[in-house]
């Protein structure tokens, strides 16, 4: 938990944001700025701040993350689907919580 951090606020319920999942581990939430007809963000409940700083200690949380896609994508009756996990500034990355994007059903 990282109390800057907006994602750490959503996942403790300090901002609100309707959760279209949620477990122990993670909760996705619909991107406030969608690029695509479908667009979500898979976003684990543990404040790590990007890919680089994974090690093997995150591997099942990211397994998770990467598994939930194509099942929450099937929820939405989307057939395919774009996943994207930008890492750091130069790779794109605004908020600094782990995160991946899912995109679907063509631009918005
Ligand atoms: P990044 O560039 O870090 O991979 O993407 C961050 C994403 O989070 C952006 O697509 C942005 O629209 C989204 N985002 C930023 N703040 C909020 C927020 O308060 N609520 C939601 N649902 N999405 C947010
Ligand atoms: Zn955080």
């Amino acid at each position: 938990m990282s109390t800057d951090c907006i994602f750490c606020k959503i996942v403790n319920g300090v901002i609100p944001a309707k959760r279209i999942y949620e477990d122990d581990d993670v909760i996705v939430i619909n991107d406030i700025k969608p690029m695509a007809k479908v667009h979500f963000l898979i976003v684990p409940k543990l404040h790590v701040e990007t890919l680089k700083d994974c090690d093997v200690t995150h591997q099942t949380l990211l397994g998770k993350v990467l598994l939930l896609a194509p099942k929450l994508a099937a929820e939405q009756s989307l057939s395919g689907f774009k996943t994207l996990i930008n890492t750091g500034r130069e790779g794109g990355q605004e908020v600094f919580h782990i995160h991946a994007h899912v995109f679907g059903g063509g631009k918005v």
